[in-house]
């Protein structure tokens, strides 16, 4: 439920800092303002005018801080409230005694995610968009920042907007029908309805479509390294991290554990994975880490199967290629700076291969590339076509609405047409939960919870 108080949260993170800004929102964020912020020139909070000033405990007259306040007049603001900001030094304490003296005034502390709650309550933004902006926040990769601002920008709210029209239309339509039961739907309205439907299908398809690609932009992939011992993984994971963060050697089997680390590639995030090598062995400690890696093989959303090209193909190699069976995997062939002598069987199960030399560097740039055309195939994040899915909660809205659509589409011949109609509004719920326009206040607490405080 929406209570229109007055609520107030620091909104730069905690700890030290520049600046420290505390936000106010609500009816009396002006009063506020009055109260605690004093204007070194007359004139007063003019509505979207920084003024300088001091911050004064009304109670003592003691000068607090010196600072800028900037008061938005609704609606013109980030809550479409009232909105006070008081931009004070940014010392933990300082930016703590400010928030004190707000809280003074008649003022509650904003739970997390408040803000941008009430600017979805007011209808500034939709739930899509209020995702947004926490993704924005929590983006790590170039290509999940840009899928944030899409989506903040409303593309994705516009194309669920296009469906829930043509939900309306059929529906519309087959209630027209409800108030006479004994007529047929007229061959012309079920051709309509059909179509209605079928656009609606169809766009509800190709959103369902994108996700997978949306959840790399903004989740990034995993890619494990596999191969025998002194194949060249530590020094392949060494040349992709640009550091010696692996522990190269040429004792088999003693990179014992897996290492982890995340790269950028062309603005996308690669969490890579090394394992020790694959084989079979007596070591215990060993095989403790060859049983990690197989295990890790189905969770990876790529393979990089490292082989030494300069041995002939081995029953180690032979072990690994056996268990890459269903996932996606780059044949990566290192040491082609030295005789060939490898000849890999199965090629055609890989994704590509590539020729690499770890040592010198050599094929390095060709499969980094290779790694994200693999992945951001369809488009590139900015593309001004790109409308995606960025949450699981989208996707399975989708889904739930797609599974009343077939339902409806089978039975429209045959069933009752108030069934019928149950199923159309089950699909406008489902997409309509999406942008929030359906969605019940335990799932706003949910997303909104996750959001930080003064946010
Ligand atoms: P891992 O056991 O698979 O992690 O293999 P390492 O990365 O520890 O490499 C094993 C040995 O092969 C080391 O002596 C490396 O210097 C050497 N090595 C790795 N890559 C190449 C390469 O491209 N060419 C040559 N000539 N030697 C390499």
């Amino acid at each position: 439920m929406y209570i229109r108080d007055t609520i107030a949260a620091v909104s730069t993170p905690p700890g030290n800092g520049g600046i420290g800004i505390i936000r106010v929102s609500g009816d009396k964020a002006a009063a506020v303002g009055h109260t605690v912020f004093k204007p070194v020139y007359n004139g007063g909070l003019v509505s979207h005018r920084f003024s300088f000033g001091t911050i004064i405990d009304p109670e003592t007259g003691e000068k607090v801080d010196e600072a800028m306040a900037v008061y938005m007049r609704a609606p013109r603001s980030y809550t479409r409230e009232d909105v006070l900001e008081l931009h004070c030094h940014g010392g933990w304490l300082v930016v703590e005694s400010v928030l004190a003296l707000v809280l003074r005034c008649d003022v509650r502390l904003a739970e997390p995610g408040e803000f941008t709650r009430r600017a979805f309550l007011n209808g500034r933004i939709d739930l899509i968009q209020a995702e947004a902006v926490m993704d924005i926040i929590a983006s790590k990769s170039g290509a999940a920042l840009q899928l944030a601002q899409r989506q903040r920008e409303g593309v994705l709210s516009i194309r669920i907007g296009e469906v829930r029209v043509f939900l309306l239309q059929a529906l519309a339509l087959v209630e027209a029908y409800i108030d006479f039961p004994d007529d047929d739907i007229g061959a012309t309205d079920v051709t309509a309805i059909l179509d209605s439907v079928g656009s609606a299908r169809n766009m509800i398809a190709e959103l369902l479509s994108t996700f997978e690609e949306a959840r790399i932009m903004r989740d990034g992939i995993s890619v494990l390294i596999v191969g025998k011992p002194n194949a060249g993984k530590s020094s392949l994971l060494n040349r992709l991290l640009n550091e010696n963060r692996a522990i190269v050697t040429h004792i088999p089997g003693t990179t014992r554990d897996i290492i982890e680390e995340t790269v950028m590639f062309d603005g996308l995030a690669i969490r890579l994975l090394d394992t020790a090598g694959i084989r079979h062995t007596d070591d215990l400690v060993e095989q403790e880490g060859i049983s990690r890696a197989l295990e890790k093989i189905p969770l990876a959303d790529l393979v990089l199967a490292v082989f030494d090209a300069s041995c002939e193909f081995s029953q180690e190699d032979q072990l690994i290629l056996d268990a890459l069976s269903g996932c996606t995997a780059i044949a990566v062939l290192n040491k082609t700076d030295l005789a060939q002598r490898l000849v890999l069987p199965d090629e055609d199960r890989f994704v590509a291969l590539i020729k690499i030399a770890a040592l010198t560097g050599s094929g390095i740039e060709q499969l980094k590339k290779k790694v994200c055309t693999q992945f951001l195939h369809s488009s590139t994040p900015d593309s001004r076509e790109f409308v995606a899915l960025s949450r699981a909660r989208h996707r399975d809205a989708l889904s739930s609405a797609e599974q009343q659509l077939i339902q409806f589409s089978d039975g429209l011949r045959d069933r009752n047409l108030e069934l019928l109609a149950l199923d159309l509004r089950g699909a406008l719920q489902a997409v309509g939960a999406v942008t929030g326009q359906t969605a019940t206040d335990e799932v706003l607490d949910l997303i909104f919870s996750s959001f930080c405080i003064g946010k």
